[in-house]
């Protein structure tokens, strides 16, 4: 099948190069894909998840300095690589048929049990240029294979904000601060456990002050998972 596929739709894998051989990863192909493993002995601060220094066995120093207002951060990888390559192919090339497998790979986490699962919102301005929101089509794959609700529209960006990959570490820090509001905290939130979604995380600001204006929803919890960290903030 995926011969003739190549056949009528000649495509590289982006990491290695060669032909793509598979229809359910395409353009990577089977060999790259399956690299794509989470490593749970990769030594990461127990509360963000940034790979942590040969020095430190729990906590980053910024953890350790101020609590951050979610629980806990899971981290599929690194961003770099073939994630790296499949999270911008997917973001910024628009091959949206890569939600479904990369959406697998954040399943793969051993994530707490929650309530609720709610995608990082985009502004409505974002979304009309990328024409979806990354982060809501891997929640679809994580409430679908762990039957937890999906609450795409409670969470919300009323603007945009400047992209934080462009911004200095302290600009990074302050920038999300008051994007985020919650609508209509109903039940859906009150006391619940909550699991934010986003693709990839630098400092973690953008999760912390989601989760700072869902617990003043009255939500009980915020967890975070993102399928890539990079390796400094
Ligand atoms: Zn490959
Ligand atoms: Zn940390």
């Amino acid at each position: 099948m995926w011969k003739l596929f190549n056949l009528i739709f000649p495509s590289r894998c982006p990491s290695c190069d060669r032909l793509t051989d598979s229809l359910k990863y395409a353009p990577f192909c089977i060999d790259c894909w399956q690299l794509l493993t989470h490593n749970p002995d990769t030594k990461r601060c127990r509360t963000c998840g940034i790979a942590l220094p040969p020095d430190y066995d729990f906590k980053c120093i910024t953890c350790i300095k101020e609590s951050p207002h979610y629980r806990k951060i899971y981290v599929f990888g690194d961003y770099e690589g073939a994630l790296k390559a499949a999270i911008n192919l997917l973001k910024f090339e628009k091959v949206r048929r890569l939600s479904r497998p990369l959406g697998r790979l954040l399943s793969c986490l051993p994530l707490p049990p929650v309530d609720v699962i709610l995608p990082v919102p985009l502004s409505k301005e974002r979304l009309i240029l990328r024409g979806f929101n990354q982060s809501h089509l891997l929640s679809h794959s994580l409430s679908r294979n762990f039957s937890i609700p999906l609450e795409p529209n409670i969470l919300i960006k009323p603007r945009d904000i400047q992209p934080q990959s462009l911004l200095s570490r302290a600009n990074r820090l302050k920038n999300p601060k008051g994007a985020f509001s919650v609508i209509s905290p109903g039940s859906e939130l009150l006391h619940r456990r909550v699991l934010v979604v986003d693709d990839v995380m630098t400092t973690g600001a953008t999760i912390n002050e989601c989760a700072r204006v869902l617990l003043r929803a009255g939500v009980r919890e915020v967890y975070g998972a993102v399928l890539a960290r990079t390796k400094s903030d």
